[in-house]
């Protein structure tokens, strides 16, 4: 049995399929993502578990390994993994996860999507988790549940094992009362997330309005805690920050609701960044440019990041400026990570779209103002990209935290570079020294971009200098050990209640 089970819902390697189509495992080996910091967590704990899904055509096929062990370099782990049928995939994940939940997530009430989802369904897949973690978890260990996905994990997880601690993290933002109450099920959601003993989010704001959703729904006592205790201030963590956590007391029972920002492998960036192979690469990038300014926009291809407004500016501050022209490029970098979704696919067009129309209006035989790229490029290769763009233009209409902004500003072992951020990513509370963009305002985006064009170079300096320093303040390492300083409350609670 495992005393540290992460409930995830995505699998912790690659599968590969060879031409035979066999499929075998594969390590990822950068240490950039969520993926490595969580399983770095396995290097504390006794004996780890992972649970996640995996698509099976027939669940019941006894040639179907539900548990396997995983060797790599975090050393030895169990892999449960629960046969999801492609019914069960899109009924749970396409449909409830990201068409119901996603959009209320991100404040989009009008691309929300009731009517296909089955609500049996997605309970049927979250106790198919609970039961998994059940089965792995010694008596006492940590249940480490992620995301919106398995949102009612935690309720029959505690049903099933009283005795084990359960954290919760949410990697996205958190609504209000009057966005997430449009969920039908906001009352099951919420009443499974207290049956855990941490509930953590990326700021401050998402504990706020995960209080206030609580508070309208059911009967709770609230402590708000948000006094800097002094003795914890410098230690480098969110937590000591900026505040004490917030407790929830429901049903005799005491709930840590905590902020703590997701951050990037600082040193690992650094590295990456003075590699000989990405000084090529970016030596071939500035060569490519011949002269001209380089923005960099890079994000999934989702509703949520913004990649049509940015366009749309883009095209604006063109025809608004015509000395710009030919003088300034836009890598636009949009991962189309859902396939098969229509909301999704239809981003892509449009982003075509917009695109090819701008290009065609602007662009001449030696100049394309805009260059899309809809396919994911190795961190690797992006770090030379960062290195080399003049700006990043980060500007989602909503975002859980944002890693790509910070991972730009660790790249930048030049000290030099501008970010534009939005206002709304989780990053802006702690990156204040961007400059900072209103994506739902035309006006706000073309001068937010015109301002990071015509930075004088100290003021660049200064704003990096002071970007890097947050980005360093709270990287992965502080998140890691605000977690950790979370597990440890929640079972001093649990020991001192029983
Ligand atoms: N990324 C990448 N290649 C790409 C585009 C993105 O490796 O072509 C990575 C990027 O480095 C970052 C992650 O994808 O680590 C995106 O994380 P973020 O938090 O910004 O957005 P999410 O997709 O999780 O909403």
């Amino acid at each position: 049995k495992s005393d540290l089970v992460i409930l995830y819902h995505r699998q912790p390697y690659e599968e590969i399929e060879g031409d035979d189509g066999r499929v075998t495992l594969k390590e990822n080996t950068s240490p950039n993502g969520i993926v490595p910091t969580l399983k770095s967590f396995f290097g504390n704990a006794e004996r780890g578990s992972w649970v996640a899904w995996k698509l099976a055509e027939d669940p019941s096929d006894p040639g179907f390994d539900r548990v396997i062990t995983i060797e790599d370099s975090f050393g030895s782990y169990r892999v449960a993994r629960l046969p999801l049928t492609p019914d069960q995939v899109k009924s749970f994940y396409h449909i409830t996860s990201k068409e119901a939940f996603w959009p209320i997530l991100h404040n989009f009430k009008e691309r929300y999507n009731y009517d296909p989802v089955d609500w049996p369904t997605f309970r049927e897949v979250n106790w198919a988790f609970a039961e998994a973690a059940a089965n792995e978890a010694a008596e006492g260990a940590t249940v480490w549940v992620h995301d919106y996905n398995l949102w009612l994990a935690p309720g029959y997880i505690r049903q099933l094992r009283p005795d084990v601690n359960i954290s919760f993290y949410h990697h996205t933002p958190f609504p209000g009362a009057d966005m997430f109450n449009v969920l039908p099920w906001r009352k099951e959601i919420v009443e499974s997330l207290l049956a855990c003993d941490v509930v953590g989010f990326h700021i401050p704001r998402y504990v706020d309005n995960f209080v206030s959703v609580v508070q309208s729904l059911l009967d709770v006592e609230v402590t708000q805690r948000r006094k800097v205790r002094p003795e914890w201030i410098n230690e480098g963590t969110a937590l000591s920050e900026r505040s004490m956590p917030t407790e929830i007391e429901f049903e005799g029972r005491t709930i840590t609701v905590s902020a703590s920002p997701v951050g990037v492998n600082v040193d690992y960036i650094e590295e990456q960044a003075a590699t000989k192979a990405t000084d090529a690469q970016f030596a071939n990038i500035r060569d490519e440019l011949n002269g001209r300014k380089m923005i960099l926009s890079v994000g999934r291809t989702d509703y949520t990041k913004g990649g049509i407004e940015q366009l749309e500016s883009f095209g604006r501050v063109l025809r608004d400026n015509p000395q710009l022209r030919g003088q300034v490029r836009l890598l636009h970098v949009s991962v189309v990570a859902n396939r098969g979704m229509k909301a999704y696919q239809d981003i892509q067009n449009e982003l075509e779209q917009t695109a090819g129309r701008i290009n065609g209006a602007f662009g001449t035989f030696e100049w394309q103002p805009i260059a899309l790229i809809s396919r994911a490029i190795p961190f690797t290769d992006l770090v030379a990209y960062y290195r080399a763009a003049d700006v990043a233009w980060i500007t989602p209409l909503a975002d859980g935290m944002n890693l790509v902004c910070k991972e730009y500003a660790a790249s930048r072992i030049d000290g030099d570079g501008v970010l534009v951020l939005s206002e709304f990513a989780g990053a802006a509370v702690d990156l204040s020294a961007a400059v900072m963009a209103n994506p739902f305002s035309a006006r706000s985006m073309d001068s937010a971009i015109m301002q990071a064009l015509d930075m004088p170079e100290t003021e660049r300096r200064d704003r990096m200098a002071a970007l890097r320093e947050r980005v360093r303040m709270f990287d992965i390492e502080a998140w890691a050990k605000d977690q950790t300083e979370l597990f440890r409350i929640a079972s001093d609670r649990r020991r001192a209640a029983n």
